[in-house]
């Protein structure tokens, strides 16, 4: 395994749709290995491939929880969302340093494969629901911070302009 470069808000990858995954394979495998490893790394709860360079529909999530155990989904879709929002702070490994409210659909239902290439189907709520909105999001090149007021977009991203690492400018 091997731990890969998280990419940084300014990377034209975090703002590509990404392309779906034609087959789950051992290449696919080793990557969400590598992701994984990254993940945990950085001590982030959910990561996607364009995060670390690769614009592929691929997450992987731990979202500390007992009951349910680190899962990687493959071309992961959202196809049930709830009416009921909820508001809960985010932040993101690919802008590190700055946090907000953002407030989502409660319950979500993601079908998906898993890296056996199985049909899976999740429903999940609270901190698994808000991850995998999160990290689904990602593969649509869709950040938290698109999902709050304008003004507090602004604010937080003029944060980031003092809180950023210095490699994100090269
Ligand atoms: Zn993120």
């Amino acid at each position: 395994m091997a731990r890969l470069e998280v990419r940084l808000l300014g990377d034209p990858v975090l703002r590509t749709e990404a392309e779906p995954v034609e087959s789950v394979d051992a290449e696919l495998r080793r990557l969400a290995a590598d992701m994984f490893e990254t993940m945990y790394a950085e001590e982030g709860v959910g990561l996607a491939a364009p995060q670390v360079g690769i614009s592929k529909r691929l997450i992987v999530i731990d979202a500390q929880s007992e009951d349910v155990k680190p899962f990687a989904l493959v071309n992961p879709e959202v196809v049930e969302s709830s009416e009921d929002t909820d508001r809960g702070e985010e932040g993101c490994l690919s802008v590190p340093g700055v946090k907000e409210l953002v407030e989502r659909p409660l319950r979500v239902t993601v079908e998906a494969t898993d890296l056996e290439g199985r049909s899976v189907r999740m429903e999940a709520e609270g901190l698994l629901g808000r991850i995998l909105q999160h990290e689904v999001d990602h593969l649509d090149g869709i950040l938290f911070f698109d999902r709050v007021s304008p003004l507090k977009r602004k604010m937080l991203l003029k944060k980031w302009e003092k809180v950023r690492p210095a490699r994100a400018g090269s």
